[in-house]
């Protein structure tokens, strides 16, 4: 296992806003980038995606764990590696559902484009050119995002979006908008 720690908001601050860096081809440097990224989610189970600026890598790879929503109920899939994505057309915005393994324990509704068509390598080093929808191209969206430095709070609209989750004695798992103290019962 070669599993990284990885950077955290805000004693990372400054790694996490650097631009990363295209990669000339899929090399043996890079396959393992791809190996660690994929080893690091592993130990983080409610990650869904992950950037390698994120492991404090900055090179343009990501890992997204992309999933099936066809029955409305949305499961990620094994981890895939996008290498030097890049947006060339996106629509459809809308809110949805967000969160980082840079923030723990942070999560918000962001405004991101559920339509979004997208060029790159993958792990074989050959090209691709796909088109992702819904949810999957929210975490395809805030993975490419890490890559410029953009970190989800920037898509944060209004403050009540940004929340952390609380667990409550009766189980039932409520939303606590920052800076508002958590009422046990
Ligand atoms: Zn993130």
């Amino acid at each position: 296992m070669t599993e990284r720690k990885i950077l955290i908001y805000p004693e990372s601050k400054n790694k996490l806003r650097m631009k990363s860096e295209p990669v000339e081809s899929v090399s043996s440097g890079v396959k393992k980038i791809i190996k660690d990224l994929k080893d690091t989610i592993k130990e983080h189970e409610e990650g869904i995606g992950l950037a390698a600026p994120q492991i404090n890598i900055h090179k343009r790879v990501v890992i997204v764990c992309l999933g099936n929503d066809q029955n409305g109920d949305w499961e990620a899939g094994t981890p895939r590696a996008l290498i030097n994505p890049q947006i060339i057309m996106e629509a459809d915005e809308r809110k949805d559902f967000d969160g980082c393994l840079s923030f723990p324990g942070l999560y918000g509704e962001t405004i991101r484009p559920h339509k979004l068509r997208v060029i790159g390598l993958d792990e074989s080093g050959h090209s691709f050119d796909e088109v992702f929808q819904g949810f999957n191209a929210v975490i395809v969206h805030h993975e490419i995002d890490h890559l410029d430095g953009i970190l989800f709070i920037d898509r944060i609209k209004s403050p009540e979006d940004l929340y952390r989750m609380h667990k409550k004695p009766s189980g039932e798992i409520v939303k606590v908008p920052i800076g508002v103290k958590i009422n046990p019962l």
